[in-house]
């Protein structure tokens, strides 16, 4: 039996992906050699990086106006990638500060500029997504950073604010669980070992004029345009990482693409809502106005009983649910690859444990 995997990552692979890349491992496609032994610059590889790049551009509806780029480091990088290489001399960036990773990025940020905190919800305990108030456009403005999807908290962007700087969105824990509109973004990035592939990978997804501020002083192996010109290829790319990112990307397609997966993600997420607010047992921490259809976070009548909960819930065979050590509580991390019947599983343990110690 499949354990179902509710960690909120690394997580949950779909099944195809795995046994494919179970099948390929030590032969590559009638090589006699494991993919993992070719040349980076090798045919195979090659065609690897091109149609992971061609399917995460049709997948996104990505024109030539941005460049996706793979890079090693993580989301975690990138919050010092961004303001190292996207801070206007002598301007500032504009951060909304929804829990502990956009307080993360924003703490880079500090090294290299000027940080505005345009809004915040640290009053409510981060339990919603606050509004931006008060916006007015400046020219010293070099981007405003959003963490669309908060893993820990349990909050998520429903719609995205408008702002006229570049807004700069951390999608490490929702990239591609719904569908966005390029257009509206100056930068997308993600560590992919959420919702994309294995970690050792992050995507970045650059509106390709932004990539030409970069000041000279930035090493090559931390400029945007390095990427950008090298196709990823300028030194050694996580080829293992990238290469599982292309049969998720494949997957995924067979799945029917964006807009399929956010039905899927969204009909997985109201099942557990519904039933945490229909409970007495059971309590969502999170305003309905921003709960996340990532991470559904609740809570338990005492601390004593979510212990229990996340060890029942491990005798049958679902790991991973125990909250982040920061806030405690339950979190059920479901993304693209956690299936229907993951949920189902999780949905009638729920009630028997409800049944049994409400
Ligand atoms: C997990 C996570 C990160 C950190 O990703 P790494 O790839 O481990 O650096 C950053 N931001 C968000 C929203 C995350 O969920």
């Amino acid at each position: 039996m499949r354990t179902y995997n509710f960690s909120a990552g690394p997580a949950m692979l779909p099944s195809e992906v795995m046994e494919r890349a179970k099948e390929e491992f030590c032969n590559y496609k009638g090589t006699g050699c494991g993919l993992m032994e070719l040349s980076h610059r090798g045919p195979e590889f090659s065609e690897i990086v091109e149609s992971v790049e061609s399917d995460i551009r049709e997948l996104m509806g990505i024109g030539d106006s941005h460049a996706v780029c793979f890079i090693q480091g993580g989301a975690s990088m990138q919050f010092a990638m961004i303001p190292m290489n996207l801070m206007l001399p002598g301007g500032f960036a504009e951060y909304a500060d929804t829990g502990s990773w956009s307080a993360k990025a924003a703490k880079e940020a500090k090294t290299f500029g000027e940080v505005r905190t345009v809004a915040s919800s640290s009053d409510t305990n981060y339990d919603r997504i606050p509004v931006i108030r008060h916006w007015q456009p400046d020219p010293k403005a070099s981007y405003c950073h959003i963490t669309s999807n908060n893993t820990i908290a349990g909050t998520q962007y429903h719609s995205f604010p408008e702002v006229e700087t570049p807004l700069i969105a951390d999608m490490s824990s929702d990239i591609m669980s719904r569908v966005v509109n390029i257009d509206d973004f100056g930068l997308i990035y993600a560590g992919a070992q959420k919702n994309l592939g294995p970690s050792g990978v992050a995507v970045a997804i650059i509106r390709r004029d932004l990539a030409e501020r970069t000041p000279d002083n930035v090493p090559t192996m931390l400029r945007y345009s390095t990427y950008i010109e090298k196709k990823s290829l300028f030194n050694t790319p996580p080829t293992f990482a990238i290469y599982m990112l292309g049969l998720v990307m494949k997957w995924l397609k067979e799945q029917g693409g964006l807009s399929a997966i956010e039905e899927v993600n969204d009909a997985k997420s109201e099942a557990l809502y519904e039933l945490i607010d229909r409970s007495r047992f059971y309590r969502s921490p999170v305003d309905p106005s921003s709960r996340s259809r990532m991470n559904v976070v609740f809570r338990l009548p005492s601390e004593e009983l979510e212990a229990k909960f996340v060890a029942d819930a491990k005798e049958k065979g679902m790991i991973g649910l125990k909250g982040h050590r920061s806030v405690g509580g339950i979190r059920a991390s479901i993304y693209n690859a956690m299936p229907m019947k993951g949920v189902e599983t999780l949905i009638d343990f729920m009630n028997e444990f409800e049944r049994v110690n409400g």
